[in-house]
């Protein structure tokens, strides 16, 4: 740990407290060299997720990442900052259910859709341009074509439940 004062590599752990169910460890250390005293928090990680990446490269998952790649799609559109943490949690507690050590993109990438096509079409489209484009335009238009079905079936269900309403 290196020291945030003098930069000096060696620090010495003074004392060390566990946060209750944060899985939050408090270290309060000493500079070895310029003497400070200063503060470190570790989180307690189970091990870290990797990401198969199209062409078998693995990466950390990263939530920063995805949180970008929604925002992205949801930008000036009428989505709080409160539903794109949800999808973010959510695609996440899917994703621990079925993966432990590594996920493919592809599957996050599906799950994220999967949210955002229930959320607001423009988002979706925005999200499957980015998620496609990669591969081939020949796939992002089937997509579209698929959507274009799924959505006018979801609106004549609609029409369907309103009439129930109303009755
Ligand atoms: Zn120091």
């Amino acid at each position: 740990m290196k020291c945030p004062y003098c930069g000096f590599y060696d620090t010495l752990v003074v004392d060390t407290r566990s946060i209750k169910e944060a899985s939050i460890i408090r270290r309060r250390r000493v500079c070895r060299s310029c003497k400070h005293k200063f503060t470190t928090y570790e989180r307690l990680e189970e091990i870290p997720l990797r990401v198969i990446k199209s062409d078998n490269r693995r990466e950390p998952f990263n939530v920063e990442k995805l949180r970008e790649g929604i925002l992205r799609a949801v930008e000036k559109r009428p989505i709080s900052s409160e539903v794109v943490e949800q999808i973010i949690t959510e695609v996440q507690q899917e994703i621990a259910k079925k993966y432990v050590l590594e996920v493919p993109s592809e599957v996050i990438g599906k799950l994220v859709l999967k949210k955002l096509f229930d959320i607001d079409p423009v988002a979706y489209i925005r999200f499957a341009s980015v998620y496609y484009q990669y591969d081939s335009i020949e796939k992002f238009l089937a997509e579209l074509k698929r959507l274009k079905k799924l959505f006018s079936k979801k609106q004549s269900n609609k029409k369907v439940e309103d009439k129930n309403e109303t009755k």
